[in-house]
Formats: C-alpha cells, sequence, structure tokens
C-alpha cells in the first residue's frame, strides 16, 4: 500500500527528462507505511514547493494532504533544526489537546537561496484516536494508586512519594488517557531500616478507570563506569569561573556564547556528600550551593569531589555540539546543570544520572575517582539532555537502547576529539576508563563501542520488566554501527551523520531498524555519495540491524504465543492448560484472554478485545480474570470455562482496582486496591455466597491470594512500630476461622514476606529476614506449626525475581549472582523437590525467564526475552545441564 502523490511523479519525470543532471544517483520516492496508523512512518525524495514563507508553516501546509490522514490543527511545533541548506520541523502531537506520549511527526525542507522545498516528512502520528480527555479519576486519586501499587523489584522499606504532574494519551487503540505520576523514593517518614535504593520512575494511570499502565525508569544509570580531569588525571585545565562581591569564586561559566546576559550559564553544584536520594526533583534543591574557591584556584579537594572535572568536561561539551550547530542542551542556549560528590546510603555513588534536568554524579571512592572524571561519561550524561530535547526516545526497549548508544556515541567523540586520542586506540572506544583510580582503565570502563556485537548473536534478552527492556545492555549493537561508520569515515562527517539522524529523523518509539532508516535517510540528506551511503549500510548489517535479525536468536523451550505485548501479561498454569492476556502485535488493542495447551497449537480466545481484560487465573476447568469496559467507570471479576462450554459470567463488580485473582473449584479470590482507604484487600467468594473480605480489619492489608480445599492464604500485612510486618495467613471458607502464621524472625526488623502458595499440605512462601533482597523460601502446616525453611535465607540464598510451587516442586525465578549486566546474570528459573534438595535449571535459554507458572510435575511456562522481544514458552522438566 504506497501512495505517490502528483508532485512526486512530476519530479521522477523531470529527473528522467534531464538525464545525468539531477541526483541519478537519487532512489526514486518511497512512502513507508506504520502499522496500526494511517499516517506514513516516512516518506521521502520528495521535491515540492514550500506553500509558505515560514518554515513552520510550510510545513503544516504540506501535511495538509490529505494522503497525511492527519489533522495539522493537532500538530504543536516542537522546534525547527536548520543544518546548512536542511531545515527540519518537529512536531508533537496532541488529542484534544492533550499531548499523545512520543508521537513526533517531521517534516524536511531544503532552502535554497530564497526557494525553499519540501523533501521529505515522516514519523509517528497515531490517526485512531477518539478516547475522552476528561479525566474521571481524580489527580490524588492517581497518585495514591500509583503509591498503593508498589513497583516491582522496589525493596526499600520506605513508601515512595508521588506527583501526578499531568494528562497524556498513550498510543493504543483509540488512545488511553493516563495521568503521568512521578514516584521518588524520598522517605516521607523516619526509617531506621536500611537506605532505599534511588528511585526516580514515570508511572502511568489509566485516567478513566484508575488502572496501572506502565513504568519507566527516569534516572538514566550508568554501569560501573567513568572518567577523566588537575582534572583526576593530572591535566591543569582553566575553568571558567565567577568571582562574587564577597571574593569567593564559583563555578559559573559566563564565557559561552549562549550567554545571553540572564541565562545560558554553566553551573556545577557540590552536593558535599548529599545523598542521591535528594537530588531526584528537577531542578537543583534548596541549600544546594555551587562549587566554590576562595581564590581563583580550584584546589585538590575540588578535583577529588569531581568540580573540575565537570566544569571543565561541560564546556567541552558544549563546545563539541556547537561545532554541530547546537548552543547547549536544549539547543536554545539555556543554563546547563551539573552536580557533583553526592553518595548513597552514606556509601559511595559509583554512578551518574541525567534526571531530565540535570547531570548528577557520584563522587567515586576508594576505587573510582568522581563520575565527572571520565569527559565520556560527562559527554555521555549530557547527550541524554541534548536527546530529551529533540528525538525524545523512549528509555524503554529498542527506542531505549538507541538512546543511551547515542549517548555512549557522542560521549566517546567528544573525548577522543577534545583528548586528541586516534581513534585507532584501542581505548578510544571505551565508556568511562577514566574513571578508574588504581585499576587498569578498562576495568572500569561500563561498555565498549567495538565491542562488535550482532543484533542476532549478542542481544541480551530482557523481557521489558528489566532494565526497562535492556537500554544499557542492548545499546552497543546500535553505537557500535555508529563507531564504525566513524572509524572508516572520519569523525566530522559521522558525527554530523549521527546529529542529524537524532535531531531531524528519529521519533521517540524508534526500534533498532527505525534508527537505520533514520540514519540512512540522514546520509541521502547529507548529500553523501553512493560509495559512502553503502559504508553506513554495511555498518549496520554487520551488527546485525536488519529487518527480521530476531528470527535468528536460539531457545531450548517450546513457543506457545510469540511476542507477548501486554504490559500485565502473567501466564498461569493448571494441567496441560495455560492462560494469559495479551494486546496486539503493536501492544495497542486492549489486552484479550488466552488459552492454550502446554503441547502447543493456536491459542484460543476467552474474552476478547471488546474489554480491557488482564491477570487471568485458572485451575484447569475454570478461568476468572479481571477486566474493565471502555466507559472505564467499574472493575469486573468475570470466570469462564476453560473449553469455552458457556459464556462468560461476571463474578464481582467492584469500584476497586482488582490487582490479582485466584480460582480453585467453586471458590474465586482477588486483591483490590481501595483509592477510599488506600489499602489494598483480599476478598474470597465461594459459590452464590456474598464475598467475604479476609484482611478486614483497619490498617490491615492482604495480597497475593492462593486457593485450595476450601481455605485461602494470603500475605497479612500490617504497620507497628513503625515497621510494616507481614506474614501468611490461612483463612477457611467453611468455618470462618483464620490461622495466621507465625512470623518469621527478622534481624533488622521484621522479616519481609511475599506470594504464599496454598498446597495440599502445606503453605509455601518466600521471606527476606534481613533486607538483602535474598529470600528463604518457607514451608508450614495449613495450622501455621512446623514452619520450616526450605532453602535458608543468608547471604547464599537466592535473590528472587519470581515464586510459584505444586505439590512437589518448587519454582524459583533467581537473579544470578554478578555485578555485570548481561544474559549470564538476567533471571533463570530454577526448581527444587517440595521435600528439599538441589536447585536445577529449568531451561538454558540465555534471556531473561521472567514471570512463570507451575503446571503438574517439573511442568512450567513463562516469559522468556531471549529472542528479541518477549514469548511465552514452556518446557516439561528441567535441563541437565546447560
Ligand atoms: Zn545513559
Amino acid at each position: 500500500m504506497s501512495w505517490r502523490p502528483i508532485t512526486l511523479i512530476a519530479a521522477l519525470c523531470l529527473t528522467l527528462s534531464v538525464p545525468g543532471v539531477a541526483a541519478a544517483d537519487d532512489p526514486p520516492p518511497e512512502v513507508e507505511q506504520r502499522a496500526g496508523t494511517q499516517a506514513p512512518a516516512e516518506v521521502s525524495g520528495l521535491s515540492e514547493p514550500a506553500r509558505a514563507a515560514d518554515p513552520v508553516a510550510a510545513a503544516k501546509a504540506h501535511l495538509t494532504d490529505p494522503r497525511y490522514h492527519l489533522d495539522p490543527a493537532d500538530l504543536q511545533p516542537v522546534r525547527t533544526v536548520v543544518d546548512g541548506q536542511d531545515e527540519t520541523v518537529r512536531f508533537a502531537q496532541r488529542h484534544r489537546g492533550v499531548p499523545v506520549f512520543g508521537a513526533h511527526y517531521l517534516v524536511h525542507l531544503r532552502k535554497d537561496g530564497a526557494q525553499r522545498e519540501i523533501v521529505g516528512a515522516g514519523g509517528r502520528f497515531l490517526t485512531e484516536l477518539t478516547v475522552d480527555t476528561t479525566p474521571t479519576v481524580t489527580k490524588e486519586t492517581a497518585e495514591k494508586i500509583a503509591i498503593g501499587l508498589r513497583p516491582r523489584g522496589y525493596t526499600g522499606r520506605e513508601r515512595p512519594a508521588a506527583t501526578a504532574r499531568e494528562l497524556v494519551v498513550l498510543p493504543r487503540g483509540t488512545g488511553v488517557l493516563a495521568w503521568h505520576v512521578v514516584l521518588n523514593s524520598r522517605s516521607e517518614r523516619g526509617s531506621t531500616g536500611p537506605a532505599s535504593p534511588p528511585m526516580l520512575l514515570d508511572t502511568y494511570v489509566d485516567a478513566h478507570s484508575g488502572r496501572p499502565l506502565f513504568t519507566v525508569d527516569r534516572l538514566r544509570r550508568e554501569g560501573p563506569v567513568q572518567g577523566t580531569g588537575r582534572t583526576a588525571h593530572g591535566s591543569d585545565v582553566t575553568l571558567n569561573a565567577y568571582e562574587r562581591a564577597d571574593g569567593a569564586v564559583e563555578l559559573r561559566d559566563r564565557a559561552r556564547p549562549m550567554w545571553n546576559g540572564s541565562t545560558g550559564e554553566i553551573l556545577t553544584y557540590d552536593a558535599a556528600g548529599a545523598d542521591v536520594q535528594g537530588f531526584l526533583e528537577p531542578g537543583i534543591p534548596p541549600g544546594t550551593e555551587l562549587a566554590e574557591s576562595p581564590s581563583p584556584v580550584f584546589g585538590p579537594e575540588h578535583t577529588a569531589t569531581g568540580a573540575v572535572d565537570a566544569h571543565h568536561g561541560a564546556g567541552l561539551v558544549y563546545e563539541f555540539y556547537r561545532g554541530l550547530g547546537r548552543d547547549g542542551l536544549d539547543g536554545q542556549g539555556g543554563t546547563m546543570l551539573s552536580v557533583v560528590n553526592v553518595t548513597a546510603g552514606g556509601q559511595p555513588f559509583t554512578n551518574a544520572f541525567w534526571d531530565g534536568t540535570k547531570m548528577v554524579y557520584g563522587g567515586g571512592g576508594t576505587d573510582y575517582h568522581s563520575f565527572a572524571a571520565s569527559l565520556d561519561v560527562v559527554g555521555h550524561e549530557m547527550t541524554h539532555g541534548v536527546i530529551t530535547h529533540s528525538a525524545d526516545l523512549v528509555y524503554l526497549g529498542q527506542s531505549g537502547a538507541i538512546n543511551e548508544g547515542l549517548a555512549d556515541y557522542f560521549g566517546n567523540a567528544v573525548q577522543v576529539d577534545a583528548l586528541g586520542i586516534p581513534m585507532s586506540d584501542p581505548d578510544a572506544s571505551l565508556l568511562g576508563e577514566g574513571l578508574c583510580k588504581n585499576l587498569p582503565p578498562a576495568e572500569c570502563a561500563g561498555r565498549d563501542l567495538d565491542d562488535a556485537r550482532v543484533a542476532a548473536e549478542d542481544y541480551l534478552g530482557l523481557t521489558i520488566a528489566l532494565d526497562n527492556g535492556g537500554v544499557h545492555v542492548n545499546s552497543t549493537i546500535f553505537s557500535g554501527a555508529l563507531w564504525d561508520v566513524r572509524e572508516q569515515l572520519g569523525g566530522r562527517r559521522a558525527d554530523r551523520l549521527a546529529y542529524k539522524a537524532l535531531t531531524e529523523y528519529m521519533t521517540p518509539l524508534d526500534d533498532f531498524v527505525d534508527g537505520r532508516r533514520a540514519v540512512e535517510s540522514a546520509a541521502r540528506a547529507l548529500g553523501w555519495p553512493a560509495r559512502d551511503r553503502l559504508t553506513v549500510a554495511r555498518a549496520f548489517d554487520r551488527h546485525g540491524i536488519k529487518p527480521g535479525w530476531e528470527r535468528h536468536l536460539r531457545t531450548d523451550s517450546r513457543l506457545l504465543i510469540d511476542g507477548v505485548t501486554d504490559f500485565n501479561a502473567v501466564p498461569d498454569v493448571a494441567g496441560d492448560r495455560y492462560v494469559i492476556s495479551d494486546s496486539s502485535p503493536d501492544a495497542t488493542a486492549p489486552s484479550r484472554i488466552l488459552t492454550g495447551r502446554l503441547r502447543g497449537g493456536k491459542p484460543v480466545v476467552l474474552a476478547a478485545d471488546d474489554r480491557w481484560n488482564y491477570y487471568p487465573k485458572t485451575d484447569g476447568a475454570q478461568v476468572v480474570w479481571a477486566s474493565f469496559d471502555d466507559a472505564r467507570t467499574s472493575f469486573r471479576v468475570s470466570a469462564r470455562p476453560i473449553d469455552g462450554s458457556a459464556p462468560a459470567r461476571v463474578v464481582q463488580d467492584t469500584p476497586d482496582v482488582v490487582t490479582g485473582l485466584a480460582v480453585a473449584g467453586d471458590v474465586i479470590a482477588w486483591e483490590a486496591f481501595d483509592p477510599a482507604s488506600g489499602e489494598v484487600e483480599v476478598w474470597a467468594k465461594r459459590g452464590a455466597a456474598a464475598p467475604v473480605r479476609l484482611s478486614a480489619e483497619a490498617g490491615v492489608s492482604g495480597y497475593s491470594p492462593s486457593i485450595r480445599g476450601g481455605k485461602v492464604a494470603y500475605t497479612r500485612e500490617w504497620e507497628e512500630g513503625g515497621f510494616f510486618h507481614s506474614t501468611p495467613a490461612v483463612y477457611d471458607l467453611a468455618t470462618g476461622t483464620q490461622v495466621v502464621v507465625p512470623e518469621v524472625p527478622g534481624t533488622v526488623g521484621p522479616s519481609y514476606t511475599v506470594m504464599p502458595i496454598l498446597l495440599e499440605r502445606y503453605v509455601v512462601w518466600t521471606a527476606d529476614t534481613n533486607f538483602d533482597g535474598r529470600f528463604a523460601v518457607m514451608r508450614a502446616a495449613h495450622d501455621g506449626t512446623g514452619s520450616t525453611a526450605v532453602v535458608p535465607d543468608g547471604p547464599a540464598a537466592p535473590t528472587l525475581n519470581w515464586f510459584d510451587a505444586n505439590d512437589s516442586t518448587i519454582s524459583m525465578g533467581l537473579w544470578p549472582d554478578g555485578d555485570t549486566l548481561g544474559n549470564a546474570t538476567l533471571p533463570k528459573v530454577f526448581q527444587v523437590p517440595l521435600t528439599g534438595g538441589t536447585p536445577r535449571r529449568v531451561s538454558c535459554n540465555a534471556g531473561a525467564q521472567d514471570y512463570f507458572s507451575a503446571g503438574t510435575g517439573a511442568r512450567l511456562a513463562w516469559l522468556d526475552g531471549t529472542d528479541g522481544n518477549t514469548d511465552l514458552v514452556t518446557r516439561d522438566r528441567p535441563v541437565v545441564r546447560c
């Protein structure tokens, strides 16, 4: 389905009628479509006169062409990038005035004297949006929901703080109106527990239903990476500083062209060892001072904090981007902020990040210099700022890996140019090699752009729940291709190419193949000859970035569903049957409920996408799940025979947000968040009887119901003496009596219980006794007696990712020990007999083995990230060895 506007054909005829004159080398005009929208992904090869003198007006006029299928009134101009003769106008889509997440559309113009023509357009514009943009969930409720549902993997004891910032429309189906809620780990109350890890999350909550949608980690954390400077590496550098009236000199640079008399400074703050938790809000917190000295000499103490390196490096990075035609991170000469010398929980913070408004650098420690000490790290963090103000690549999956990859590429480019390192130097491609105090430089480097990774062979298989889908661990696959181009064609040309692709062709949700197309389009727009464009194409080919690359990855499991796209998908298995929720291939449709057999075959739809369905569970005969309709006014628990022999029936309608379910025989249980009380409760319903709230007492919450033989086990949580206490409880529906299993003793406060499973003779659960993220697996009788550790807690205990059990086997998703992110350190599933024994691997699949569910014996179905997306797969028995 491609179309060619008349102007394209005219341009083509002109070219053909004047042989040998105009661009015989150029490909014919092309249109690429994008699934789920009528607006084309890219139109290239146009040559159409501009219909207005101003580039923004000309771009809008061009987009009125009905074949774009978009309404220019929905386009808000973001910025116009001028690069020689090229002008690119970037628009952000709005739906009824509300920004549409990730939807940018670009128009490319070329100016020749007073003449201006449209040469191309493309990006992402959603043509099918109809969602009502008046929220029915208030800001305050959205904040409560975000707090009440603690992010998975957040092991801090303190409840995070939440702030609802604004409404956005998420690009799924006809659109989902959502509150953007920022969650951070700043403590709301005192705590004597260990420090929480720093956290800054963008969470999206459905503004019509209250359903939590997804979460993006804002901290652009680096691995153990880093840099240089008397500077940390002994170079004497000049610093643009500022002498105050009191005579003190501070790190305030007003010497750059961006200084306009009131703004456009480079400012470097010294956090003086303050905790990183205080720097997660936008801007600089009150009380934080600029790095200052009594004289213009910034002594060794400023080398130690990283202030010299951060300030000097920021200036170098500014000049680098100025060479590419950019004035500062925002492209408009806005002030640039750095903070050095932060700590984490009283320990050195060996990391750095861009939080959306500023660079933050850890102060280093015994082994590391300040994280500002490697110029490539400074360039990396500042490039995140440039990306925020250009393509704004979403920090998730492949678009996130391109974001990281560009930050690595430009970080290293700044460093080799500024320090005069030849591209042939083996350290040129390392990121963060300047961070080591004593160790060999390569030991501190987090990444190597010359690591020669090929997508199909080296892709690290993270599911969407981990490292945002692999943003750091897969970045060099993309940046490696760009670095190859730089090695072959030189820094000046390659940097211009990458910068043009970033600022004029990429859009927020691009995947690797989209990113390659953006770079190739930029090469064409730069007028590169065919020979050099072939060099670019070969670089991407060499790194395996070409359409369909994901088909070449290997696994030892049976594929049940290829490409699960529902953010909330967790499989459930009983006997030979599985159930799961799933969305459309582009993740935009409401999720359906699917069931199938572990031996294979095509899944069957049990609940269609006329409602939003999620969290299905089965006992092998019935399936229960939660849903809400398009009006999104209430939640519903539904049930249907797994063989589809009867239609679905409504078990319960509720205003509460249903966040978990269980079914066995005639008993159905669910976990639901009550926005009014702020508590999560467990309910159980037997047959036609009214539902019973098991965690009814004020101040008591219930989580994770599990049913067996007319009894329901769940995690009971309450606050006492400033701590959250938690332990399994077993409720007997026949007698209405409840046994609270004695808490497992904790060492630094109460232990932390998750995921109790009720078996024929036992309740099993996992408990962390010392808040180190390692968990014991516990077992007790239904009456709470005989509490025993099947797998004891301690330094060798498993770092748990997920958990399930049946009457013979315990299945544990474990994080292998190790600091380096790689396939070897992604979660893997192990099984151990219920009676104890040696854990065995279930599968040798290289990537993440994430959420799973156990059938009978050793059967297991799980979400697997190995082959480039998230799949549902299965095995019947553990492997012998990997
Ligand atoms: Zn980064």
